[in-house]
Parts: structure tokens; C-alpha cells; sequence
């Protein structure tokens, strides 16, 4: 048979991600400094631990609602009127919002185009962009319209009005942003939020790496503060009314160090979410239902010695890397995306190669972007790793 003949346009036109590239360039070295990961690298908390644990041994491990189990439902639905002042459809003061519970952040990335995008739509995506953001426009025959954000990886409404056309259903904002771990400003996330409201069009706010904000970019707080009127990162959703135009997009893995767990949620206009929990019925079902549990249990976690934690490596990054390379320190997530020196005439692939023979592994730019001029490093490895790879690297880009 030939298999090749039945595979679909729209497979073949991907190819596959560079961060799996670096996976398994990382899988023949021996002890390598391995700075492409994007995953955190503390333990999941024994109290999230036993809670999927227990409803498995509980025998909570049927189909849930596609929405996700009521309970998970309501605690996030109390986070989200406390962090945003949103009301839900569902709670006792009845909004016009919903939420979703899905199979990882990317579950809901995929289900939101799924439910908007018709081909030759077009859908609006930072360039340096997460590598699932294109695939959003080629799973639904969309058309991307890269918004060019260097230097400073900011997604600003000036920047993006000059992608808007009449076909435009969505933008896709992300802060803290991977690759480059840069925050938006208050100011810029209502005027992106103006923006799209005077457009028309739905703005998807991934926050997967919300609580991986640091000091210096927590300015605005919640709706209705909590006790401690924790500083939070600022979001397009903070501003009133914003639960008719945005979509809120979120996960636990990252912030609580569970990723192979696939959880993520979505947040927004009741239609859209309802149509988001059709195609879920018909495609995924439901998110993990013992690990739903977990999730819950995860939201009682602090997690803020973690994030110090990672504060403290970001502060190592910057001032090792911003003497001898073009960088926008990064203001949150675990990534930072410094540019390649001109002098050293090398794209991100040769730079990447340059780094493997020194036993460094890295992401190149091109993995993220239009153009391959810069590396992605994550942090999220512990301080000696980061110390050698640092090292490493301020050798390479000062050309020795
Ligand atoms: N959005 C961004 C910006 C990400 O970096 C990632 C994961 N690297 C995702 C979404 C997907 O995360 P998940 O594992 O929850 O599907």
C-alpha cells in the first residue's frame, strides 16, 4: 500500500517541532547541559500527589462531564471572579461565561480554532510564536498572519492592528510568552483588548506561565483581592466586561510541575465555550478524570518559593547573557530568547550545532520563528546545570 498517497496536505505541510529535534540530539550525548526544556523541574506536591490518588483508588476513573468535573468547575470558576471579577453561567449570579476543562493548555489552543477558524480565515499570532500557534491555522485550513514582534517580543496594538484584515476571527497574545519569557504591560494588554474590541475579533490570552511572573511585572491586582492583595500578572481579562472578547487560556502543568498530567482549562463567551465543549465530546471526551482531582488540590498549592526560585535564575540569565548579546530580560515563564551576534555570521542551526559540541543543548530560533537570528534557553534546570551552560554560552557568543 502506498501509505504516503492517504496522508493528508495538511500533515505533510508541518514539520516536526525543533524542541523534539533537540530532544533527541539531547538523547546521544553523555551528561549534557541540557537548556531546551520547557518543563519545570520541581516535584509535584505530595498533597496534589495524593488527591489523584486517592480518586483513583477511589474509583473515579470513568468518562467526567466533557466539561470537566463539577467541582474543578466551581473552584475555578471562584479563581477566576476573584482574580477577574468574571461570573459564569453556571454559579449563583449567572454571567455570560463558561468554562472548559481540558486536555492541556493545547487542548484548549486546539479546540478554540476548531470552534472558530473556517478555511482561509485568518488567525493572528506573535512572531516568536509557541510552535502550536501555526498549527492552530493548518489544523483548520486558517491562514496565519505572523504580527513581527523583534526585538522585544512585544504584542502590541500597534503592531497588531497592521494584521488585522476583514477575515481576522482571532489574535493570539501570550504573556508571560515562550520563547521569550517577556510580559505585557497593563497598558498594553487594554489597549490589545480595545483593539480587537473595536475590531471585532476574539483575543486568546495564553497564560499557561501566569504565575511565573516576577516582581518587577506584577503590578495589577485582582478584581477583588484576596487577603494577602497578591500582585498578579497583568491580563487583557482584568478590565471589565472582558469575558465577552477574550478567551482565556490556562494550565496547571507548568505552574505546578505536572505536565504528562494534561490539564489545562478555558475560560470566555458562553457560545464560544459551548461549542468548544461540543467538539470535545467528539474528539478528546473529557481531561484525565482521577487527575481533575488532583487539580483541584492543586489550587490550594503555593507555589511563590518556587517562583523566587526561578526569579533568581532569570537574575542569573540576564546578567551573564545581557553584556555580550542583544536581550529583552525576560519578565516571566522560564524561557529567555537572546539574538545571535551579527559578528559571529551564524544562524540559530549552526549556533545550536557550535552549542552541542560543547555539550550545550539549546532550541534555535527558527524552531519559533520566520527567522532563525536567535536561541531559546530555558532555566528550568537546577543552578550548577544553569551556572556550566552560561558559561558555555558567554564563550560562544563572544566568538571564542
Ligand atoms: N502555550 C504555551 C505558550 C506553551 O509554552 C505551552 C507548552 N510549552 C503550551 C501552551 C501547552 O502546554 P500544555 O502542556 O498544557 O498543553
Amino acid at each position: 500500500m502506498n501509505i504516503e498517497h492517504l496522508l493528508s496536505k495538511r500533515t505533510l505541510a508541518m514539520s516536526g517541532s525543533g524542541i523534539r529535534r533537540a530532544f533527541e540530539l539531547g538523547a546521544k550525548l553523555k551528561d549534557p547541559i541540557n537548556l531546551s526544556i520547557g518543563q519545570p523541574d520541581f516535584p509535584v506536591a505530595r498533597s496534589v500527589k495524593d488527591a489523584a490518588i486517592h480518586a483513583i483508588n477511589a474509583d473515579r476513573n470513568g468518562y467526567s462531564l466533557s466539561r470537566g468535573i463539577p467541582e474543578l468547575q466551581a473552584r475555578l470558576a471562584e479563581k477566576l471572579n476573584t482574580d477577574f471579577g468574571w461570573s459564569f453561567a453556571n454559579s449563583a449570579s449567572g454571567g455570560e461565561s463558561d468554562i472548559i476543562v481540558t486536555p492541556g493548555t493545547s487542548g484548549a489552543l486546539v479546540l478554540a480554532a476548531m470552534a472558530t477558524l473556517n478555511p482561509g480565515d485568518e488567525i493572528v499570532i506573535p512572531d516568536p510564536f509557541f510552535v502550536l500557534y501555526p498549527a492552530m491555522a493548518s489544523l483548520t485550513d486558517a491562514k496565519p498572519v505572523y504580527c513581527d514582534t523583534y526585538p522585544d517580543c512585544k504584542m502590541t496594538a500597534e503592531r497588531v492592528e497592521q494584521c488585522i484584515t476583514p477575515r481576522t476571527k482571532m489574535v493570539v497574545v501570550n504573556s508571560p510568552g515562550n520563547p521569550g519569557g517577556v510580559v505585557n504591560t497593563v497598558d498594553e494588554c487594554r489597549d490589545l483588548l480595545d483593539l480587537c474590541r473595536r475590531k471585532n475579533v476574539l483575543l486568546l490570552s495564553d497564560e499557561i506561565y501566569d504565575e511565573f511572573t516576577y516582581t518587577e511585572s506584577r503590578t495589577q491586582k485582582a478584581a477583588k483581592p484576596e487577603k494577602d492583595s497578591a500582585m498578579k500578572c497583568p491580563s487583557p481579562a482584568r478590565f471589565p466586561g472582558a469575558e465577552e472578547n477574550v478567551l482565556l487560556v490556562r494550565g496547571f502543568g507548568k505552574t505546578y510541575g505536572n505536565t504528562g498530567w494534561r490539564l489545562g482549562y478555558a475560560a470566555g463567551p458562553k457560545k464560544l465555550i459551548e461549542q468548544m465543549i461540543k467538539l470535545q465530546q467528539f474528539s478528546f471526551v473529557c481531561a484525565p478524570t482521577p487527575l481533575q482531582f488532583g487539580a483541584i488540590a492543586a489550587l490550594d498549592v503555593d507555589a511563590t518559593i518556587q517562583m523566587q526560585e526561578y526569579q533568581k535564575r532569570r537574575d542569573m540569565v540576564v546578567k551573564a547573557l545581557a553584556p555580550v548579546t542583544g536581550l529583552t530580560a525576560p519578565g516571566g515563564a522560564f524561557y529567555a530568547f537572546p539574538k545571535i551576534p551579527e559578528k559571529l555570521g551564524m544562524n540559530g542551526l549552526q549556533f545550536l550545532e557550535a552549542a552541542i559540541e560543547r555539550n550545550l543543548i539549546l532550541v534555535n530560533g527558527g524552531t519559533f520563528s520566520l527567522r532563525d537570528t536567535h536561541f531559546r534557553l530555558s532555566y528550568a534546570v537546577p543552578e550548577y546545570k544553569l551556572e556550566a551552560g552560561l558559561a558555555v554560552l558567554v564563550d560562544l557568543l563572544a566568538g571564542k
